[in-house]
């Protein structure tokens, strides 16, 4: 029988990546991925529709009022610890060629793991393959994981080589431009080891549609406010307009300009935090479109620093934005009698922060 389900996962595959492909064709990326997320919500691999999601937004008190961070609280989202496929092939079941069976991004095991019922939609960027699967526990609407078509380690950092390091990094930055430049309402997430990364194994992007009415992102209205005080105006640098964020729990810089001077920047900025930080060198890249134009975020990480007090899960590139998701009941409690604040966000963010040698600060 496992023989008659490849054969129907390899035609039910094919006929949704033909379908896609038209309607990227057609009308772009985020169309072929909204069809590929309602897709996976009609077969009931997407498990939740997220109706029970709930938003608050805590100010910072005092005179620096216009700063702010974002919770949503989202109860299904717990379930995700537990995983929603099989992690052993079934009795007497092979699988040939595949790098790694345990890899939840490797496409060969997909059909497997989820018994028939995740598909997705491959893509090729500055000539590289992805792979755009839909989340099974999304945070948000049209919340993708883009994996790379090769089994490809997630961190940059290969250890005993500068060169070899740089051309990882200079891939991913150059890799989640391109692709978030074809997605102007998206916002993309590199999340390195250990800084957010659910799978270190296999190299893969975020990527999820900002909801209408959403506004700002936190690190967004901060890099803004700075960028007044210390140029007048923003946006008026050239080539690369790089902005360490005052006034932000992390550190974290946001660079402008054209793509190539852009992402040379942010791999400038990546290759020297790797020669301070070592091995414990990680980081969250962010890419998203602010004024016509794409912004990259880089925020350095050090790997061994994943988790903060005040949080059940992982820091990961959402919350170096400044929005954190709460799911837990204890988080609930958290919110419900007013523990967490401005300043109890604030501290979440700063307990991950690395010194500027790359010890945990
Ligand atoms: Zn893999």
């Amino acid at each position: 029988m496992g023989q008659h389900n490849d054969r129907m996962y390899a035609l039910q595959q094919e006929i949704l990546q033909a379908s896609l492909d038209q309607l990227a064709a057609e009308q772009g990326l985020a169309a072929a991925l909204r069809a590929l997320y309602d897709q996976q919500v009609d077969i009931g691999f997407i498990q939740d529709d997220l109706s029970q999601v709930s938003y608050f937004r805590y100010r910072a008190p005092g005179s620096n009022n216009q700063h702010f961070f974002i919770v949503q609280f989202n109860p299904r989202r717990a379930e995700r610890f537990k995983g929603a496929g099989r992690t052993a092939l079934p009795r007497g079941a092979q699988v040939q060629g595949v790098a790694d069976t345990g890899c939840y991004l490797c496409t060969d095991n997909i059909r497997w793991q989820h018994r028939g019922v995740q598909g997705y939609y491959q893509f090729r960027v500055n000539g590289h393959g992805y792979n755009a699967l839909c989340n099974p526990f999304p945070f948000i609407r049209t919340h993708l994981t883009m994996a790379a078509g090769e089994h490809l380690p997630q961190s940059f950092h290969v250890s005993g080589s500068a060169e070899e390091t740089d051309a990882r990094i200079g891939r991913i930055v150059e890799d989640l431009y391109r692709i978030v430049e074809q997605l102007p309402t998206f916002v993309g997430f590199y999340n390195g080891a250990g800084a957010g990364a659910s799978i270190e194994k296999h190299l893969h992007f975020h990527f999820f549609e900002i909801p209408d009415g959403h506004g700002s992102f936190p690190i967004q209205t901060a890099a803004r406010l700075a960028t007044h005080t210390l140029f007048g105006h923003a946006d008026s640098g050239q080539p690369a307009q790089v902005v360490q964020i005052p006034d932000y729990p992390l550190t974290a810089y946001r660079v402008r300009g054209q793509r190539a001077d852009a992402v040379r920047a942010v791999v400038s900025l990546a290759a020297d935090w790797d020669r301070r930080a070592g091995e414990a060198a990680s980081a969250n890249i962010v890419a998203l479109w602010e004024n016509g134009a794409v912004s990259l975020y880089f925020v350095p990480r050090n790997r061994f620093y994943t988790r903060s007090p005040g949080l059940a899960g992982m820091v990961a590139g959402l919350e170096t934005l400044g929005e954190f998701i709460f799911s837990t009941p204890d988080e609930q409690r958290a919110i419900n009698e007013q523990r967490v604040t401005y300043d109890y966000l604030w501290r979440i963010l700063e307990a991950v922060r690395p010194s500027e040698d790359g010890e945990q600060g």
